[in-house]
């Protein structure tokens, strides 16, 4: 069977690329194959049910990929209209929570159905539960082969995303598709997990804190996030950690030792802290060194920092000036080594993928494979937590889908 397109995964990129691909070419015949019983199954679970699509707020370290800039010739503010655009389009409407696109309805399967009802309405085929194995080039098409049958396609679109959440759809046969072409696999590691400590957190766990943490190694501070971490027993999580946990593990694959260091009660800088400490302990000389520093922190915080510093005294008033100092440093600088992160199993996404250097950002067909586009997070770029990874699959879709049209139109004139 021969198809002007085929696109390998109905995830969100696949679909805004099917869609986009037709829309450009009415006349082309369209077929997405996903593995999953049903198109976009990882979409309904994105942002806790309630899909967060994007985010105005870029900088450069929004996105991880080993082509450092490659994400922004994509993704910049007029990307950020396009896509509201597109989704208005489909009739989501957006509702901008501070930065953060969500749909108004807040709910992940609005996005779906209306992505879905678009592919049906164009006449676009699908094919679910079945997995595709390769993508042959052969003489200007691509065969390509799954695991029930074989077909040929003008062009292909491949966006079948990454290892990450398996129970999702996330597989690492993802990146065996390619192998027959000379593109190249950045080697993918889960990312946006939680981390494991090589100390004993049990006295934590359970506690969630509002926060500063930074990744640190060998004196260098490599990146830094607001918000709130969440202690388990051996484990640091929360969307803070996940957005650390990228360049994490690249240090740790490196074989190196990463250190993640905890700034307790951001908005009071070391003066502040001891400020307070040294005004509680002559206010309150008889209370104890729990208590005096659960004015800060939370309580088993308190006691963990108690039992680090290995301090013996039992009331306030018998702190001495170097040990309230040292109290001061651990509440702004509490440092735990990382001895590993999660697995796929886990994530949010993965790192790695297909080399974006291999790729035209204008269209995102592969150098030397003409009619072959890849989308989504199957590219080696991933994102933050907090729509950075959807918007990145929508727009890297968009792109995919108008540049295969575009060329399927060019061919069906000549
Ligand atoms: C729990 C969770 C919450 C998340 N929340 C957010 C969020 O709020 N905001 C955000 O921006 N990102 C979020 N993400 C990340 C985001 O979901 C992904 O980055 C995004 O879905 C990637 O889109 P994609 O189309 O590239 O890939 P996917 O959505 O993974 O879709 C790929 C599809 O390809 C199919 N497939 C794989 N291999 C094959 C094959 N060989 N043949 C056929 N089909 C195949 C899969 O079944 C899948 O349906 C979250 C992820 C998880 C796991």
């Amino acid at each position: 069977m021969i198809y002007d397109t085929i696109v390998i995964g109905g995830g969100p990129a696949g679909m805004t690329a099917a869609i986009k691909a037709k829309e450009t070419c009415e006349k082309a015949k369209i077929l997405i194959i996903d593995r999953n019983k049903k198109l976009g199954k990882k979409l309904y679970a994105t942002g806790n049910g309630r899909c967060n699509i994007a985010n105005s707020a870029l900088d450069l370290s929004s996105y991880h990929s080993c082509n450092e800039f490659f994400p922004y010739q994509i993704i910049n503010t007029e990307s950020y209209k396009k896509l509201k655009e597109f989704f208005m389009d489909l009739g989501v409407a957006i509702y901008d929570d501070g930065g953060y696109l969500y749909p108004q309805s807040m709910q992940a399967s609005t996005v779906v159905w209306a992505l879905s009802d678009r592919i049906k309405h164009l006449g676009i085929e699908i094919h679910t539960t079945e997995e595709a194995e390769s993508v042959e080039p052969t003489d200007e098409m691509y065969g390509i082969v799954t695991d029930c049958a074989e077909y040929t396609a003008r062009t292909v679109v491949a966006a079948p995303g990454s290892a990450a959440a398996p129970k999702l759809g996330g597989t690492e046969s993802v990146y065996r598709l390619l192998e027959n072409t000379d593109i190249r696999t950045i080697a993918p590691h889960p990312a946006l997990c939680r981390l494991k400590t090589r100390e004993d957190t049990s006295d934590l766990a359970g506690v969630r804190a509002r926060c500063r943490v930074s990744l640190l190694c060998d004196g260098d501070v490599y990146d830094s996030e607001s918000g709130e971490i969440q202690f388990a027993d051996g484990w640091l999580s929360g969307i803070a950690v996940f957005n650390l946990s990228m360049q994490c593990i690249d240090l740790l694959n490196d074989g190196r030792t990463p250190v993640v260091e905890v700034t307790l009660v951001p908005e009071m800088d070391e003066d502040d802290v001891l400020g307070y400490l040294r005004k509680f302990r002559d206010s309150n000389p008889d209370r104890r060194l729990e208590a005096m520093s659960n004015g800060l922190v939370n309580e088993k915080i308190a006691r963990f920092i108690i039992n680090r510093l290995e301090l013996k005294s039992v009331t306030a008033a018998r702190l001495t000036d170097e040990e309230l100092d040292r109290m001061v440093f651990e509440i702004k600088h509490m440092r735990f080594e990382i001895s590993g992160h999660g697995g796929y199993d886990e994530s949010q996404a993965a790192c790695g993928g297909i080399d974006t250097r291999q790729l035209r950002p204008d269209s995102m067909e592969a150098d030397g494979y003409k009619g072959l586009y890849v989308a989504g997070e199957y590219a080696d770029v991933t994102g933050k937590c907090g729509g950075y990874n959807i918007m990145w699959a929508v727009m890297t879709g968009m792109r995919a889908g108008e540049a295969a049209g575009k060329r399927l139109t060019h061919d069906k004139n000549k």
